[in-house]
């Protein structure tokens, strides 16, 4: 068989039973799991054996949704961990040491923003931000001798900004580093990273691979393609003294960094995906493709409505043919997700008002799932930002967040439309 579609890989991709077995991977809801010898165990201690011995480490169920994503990515592996924050902690960990750097898009989730700018700075790992639109030379510029990674949103939240990725993998690879990706929002079905230059991939599983506000997760994947031996990742290509000395990349080959992650990072620090968490992502991803489709199409429906309306001042989605993204979109996605952000003419109040009287869309911190909802970034996701980071990150005291949902685009227009009528 060719190479399977990403429709059929969501649904088919991570599992396949054998004989008797369950259709429907099973939840391996237990921490531990036994072994008649020592010595079997002894060799699973020393990565001689593939298998589960410990929850905090692997567990059948997570795995089963590793591997369906490192097939939708279009990776050689993956580790599920127990959030989005925790996956981008755990690329840097696996990446960084104090007294290294990293060079990132400046126009990214507040939550990572942070993460980067004050909670591994504190560590010893510095950041600089540039602005996603700034020129290859500017970019190159900012790199230095110890800068291990570049990184950026391809959809960036909550601004929607599309990221020129290949223009920032070219950097990365004149650099000799890898060029990490946030893919959540687009997610694999509507546009897969690696195929432009990226090396690895980050998602907060969170939003539309869960897509029903029920689980928390995070995942990383390797395409497999950066050499983690070319001297700059002593901790993957030397020996590691926490695993009796040894080495990620000779042992492990293109799995080295993913192994590491697990056996290293995920080991010491513990955020891992709960089997349950995992059965519920795994299972929703089966209908990603689908339910993309639906999103971007209400998404972009809604958006051109808005644009028309005589109350709103602007409006920012990559779909629209006025965006100045337009063309960049077409180039990295398949469709613009769900998202998108907007303002009312007024102030903050007429913002708040508008907000206050809508009935079907709630007012959610969350985004990317099942229902409409809205959010005002400056007073939440991104309040502790000072006033400099959030024009940084794109953050307009009056920005609406739109996160448009599966609901009959009739019922959602006719909501704005009633709200929009009280201010
Ligand atoms: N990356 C992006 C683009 C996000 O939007 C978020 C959360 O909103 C995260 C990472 C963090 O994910 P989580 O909330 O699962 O920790």
């Amino acid at each position: 068989m060719s190479q399977p579609h990403i429709e059929t890989l969501a649904v088919q991709a991570g599992w396949t039973p054998e004989n008797g077995q369950s259709r429907v991977p099973p939840i391996c809801q237990s921490t531990t799991f036994r072994y008649t010898s020592a010595q079997e165990l002894a060799d699973l201690f020393d990565l001689k054996a593939p298998g589960h011995f410990y929850t905090r480490l692997s567990n059948p169920t997570v795995e089963v949704l590793e591997r369906k994503m490192a097939a939708l990515e279009g990776g050689v592996g993956a580790i599920a961990l127990a959030s989005g924050q925790s996956a981008t902690t755990v690329l840097i960990m696996n990446l960084c040491n104090t007294g290294d750097h990293i060079v990132s898009a400046s126009t990214i989730y507040g939550g990572s923003f942070n993460l980067l700018a004050h909670t591994f700075k504190k560590m010893g790992i510095e950041v600089t931000f540039v602005d996603q639109e700034a020129s290859e030379d500017e970019i190159r510029r900012a790199i230095r001798p110890n800068t291990k990674f570049i990184f950026g949103e391809t959809l960036s939240n909550p601004s929607v900004k599309v990221l020129d990725i290949e223009k920032f993998a070219r950097v990365a690879r004149a650099a000799d580093i890898p060029l990490a990706i946030d893919n959540t929002f687009p997610t694999p079905a509507l546009c897969r990273p690696f195929d432009f230059g990226a090396n690895l991939v980050v998602h907060s599983l969170t939003k539309y691979a869960d897509g029903h506000a029920s689980s928390l997760g995070g995942v990383i994947v390797d395409k497999g393609d950066f050499n983690f031996a070319n001297g700059k990742f002593p901790d993957l290509s030397t020996p590691d003294p926490s695993y009796h000395g040894l080495v990620y990349t000779e042992t492990f080959g293109n799995l080295g960094f993913i192994v590491k992650a697990r056996t290293h990072v995920l080991r010491d620090i513990g955020c891992q995906l709960a089997p349950l968490n995992a059965y519920l992502i795994n299972m929703n991803l089966e209908t990603l493709p689908l339910r993309m489709e639906r999103h971007s199409a209400n998404a972009l429906a809604l958006a051109r409505h808005l644009e028309k309306h005589p109350k709103v001042a602007w409006i920012n989605y990559p779909g629209l043919d006025s965006s100045p993204e337009k063309a960049r979109a077409k180039k990295y996605l398949k469709a613009c997700s769900g998202v998108f952000t907007f303002g009312v003419k007024g102030d903050v109040k007429a913002a708040a008002a508008f907000m206050d009287s809508l009935q079907l869309a709630a007012q959610v911190i969350h985004v990317a799932d099942a229902r409409t909802g809205v959010l005002h970034p400056a007073s939440t996701t991104h309040r502790q930002l000072s006033d400099a980071e959030k024009a940084k990150t794109g953050i307009l005291p009056e920005l609406i967040r739109v996160t448009v949902g599966l609901e009959h685009i009739d019922d959602i227009i006719a909501d704005f439309d009633q709200a929009l009528a009280k201010i």
